[in-house]
């Protein structure tokens, strides 16, 4: 490989942290006119190439994630983009292959790194914006979801995106370009595929998904229902000795091994020729996420939860390009039902554990859930939609009693409202 231009690049010293802030501007306003998708394909760049062209690592993902962060920066770790990158307004989309490709930088990055925060915000994108963004078929999918998200309907033809069509956040087989629809697959596959690593004779489990893993003379079946619930049973059987690593989330109180409370959260076993079961257990509270505009995300280890909105879904069949789009790979629509303009009346929270189903990120039975106390809001429409929130409320006064809402994880609602106000 020609390494010239990398070097010309090395030679002239690059430091981050000595531009200045006119600089950072510049160059945000230049990310800004980049397409999302490239973005999050670019953040591995350093990890994947460092070792080949024989520089040393310096986590310059970090430093391109923090910028992106802060002026497009999502609740579920990820950012806004049609294409050009959107801004903090939680009514603006977040692409679907961005949330692919994203998590695709974040395994390769901890991959290469073993730095836990990477895998920390791919559980982010993996258990709320992947699931939230296809349907529980996953026959359809959306171009953009949004964070919150009071409808997917046919917009007006100026359309509250940057480049975007009408349909972009309606559920279709192509219901905007066709980048997600060739892209949108590849997520829950090479996510699995991370659940295990290996680093010499040390194998990693880096995300606790119900999994197995048959390696050379090695198989670990582990049992969970995680995300929805903290308990981890992993059952061995080896044919040679390994050192066994657990990764224990940053969120993770009250950590439990085979029983016993466990005093550190690194997790290494010598496992020994034969069968070994190991036993985690640990908890999880739920807390308000900051987010900008005075707004808040309710969390709840990697779960955020968010208000379901009920809807109608309406069959939308046409023909484009000369293909038919017809059941069962139609098109729909979803038009709300049930209220959306709530706001926090305190944090009291009431846990509810339900029976896991066929299909775990479902809206008509979602695993876990969370009663929140909350009033209603005069939030209003973004001028001129009828199906689009604004981004913040017209007004924080209350229009309602303080009611129990029953909130699910935000990829179990496919419409939903996730960054609400706290209410005096
Ligand atoms: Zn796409």
């Amino acid at each position: 490989m020609d390494k010239r231009p990398c070097k010309i690049i090395k030679e002239q010293g690059f430091d981050y942290n000595t531009v200045t802030d006119s600089w950072k501007k510049t160059s945000h306003n230049w990310l800004r006119k980049t397409h999302i998708v490239n973005l999050t394909m670019m953040l591995k760049s350093e990890a994947v190439s460092h070792e080949l062209l024989g520089e040393d690592y310096t986590d310059n993902a970090e430093k391109l994630r923090e910028i992106l962060d802060k002026y497009n920066g999502t609740a579920f770790e990820g950012f806004t983009g049609d294409e050009v990158l959107s801004g903090l307004d939680p009514t603006r989309g977040t692409e679907c292959c961005a949330v692919v490709e994203q998590m695709y930088s974040y395994e390769e990055i901890f991959a290469k790194t073993g730095d836990n925060k990477w895998v920390e915000r791919l559980e982010m994108l993996a258990f709320n914006a992947l699931p939230a963004t296809l349907s529980e078929d996953m026959w359809t999918h959306q171009y953009v979801q949004q964070v919150n998200q009071i409808a997917c309907q046919k917009t007006m033809i100026m359309a509250p995106w940057s480049t975007n069509g009408p349909y972009a956040h309606t559920f279709g087989l192509e219901p905007n370009f066709g980048c997600c629809t060739a892209n949108f697959s590849q997520g829950w596959p090479k996510f699995a595929l991370s659940a295990f690593m290996h680093s010499g004779n040390k194998i990693i489990n880096s995300v606790m998904l119900p999994s197995v893993l048959k390696a050379d003379g090695v198989t670990i079946r582990l049992e969970t229902d995680y995300p929805f619930n903290n308990k981890m049973h992993y059952y061995i059987d080896a044919q040679k000795d390994f050192d066994f690593v657990i990764r224990i989330p940053s969120f993770a109180k009250n950590l439990k091994v085979n029983g016993k409370s466990a005093e550190s959260r690194d997790l290494e076993f010598a496992i020994s020729i034969g069968k070994t079961e190991i036993e985690i257990e640990f908890t999880a509270t739920p807390y308000f996420k900051e987010r900008p505009n005075n707004l808040y995300a309710l969390q709840m280890g990697s779960l955020l939860f968010s208000v379901p909105v009920a809807y109608e879904k309406k069959m939308r069949e046409y023909t484009k390009k000369g293909v038919e789009r017809k059941f069962p790979y139609c098109d729909y629509q979803f038009i709300p039902k049930t209220p959306w303009n709530y706001g926090y009346a305190d944090s009291d929270f009431e846990i509810i554990q339900n029976k896991i189903s066929d299909i775990p990120f479902s809206q008509a039975n979602p695993p876990v859930s969370i009663k929140a106390n909350m009033r209603q809001i005069d939030w209003g429409h973004k001028f001129p939609y009828r199906s689009i929130a604004r981004k913040t409320p017209k007004s924080g006064k209350p229009i309602s009693e303080v009611q129990q809402v029953e909130l699910y994880p935000y990829g179990c609602a496919r419409l939903r409202m996730t960054e609400m106000p706290l209410i005096d």
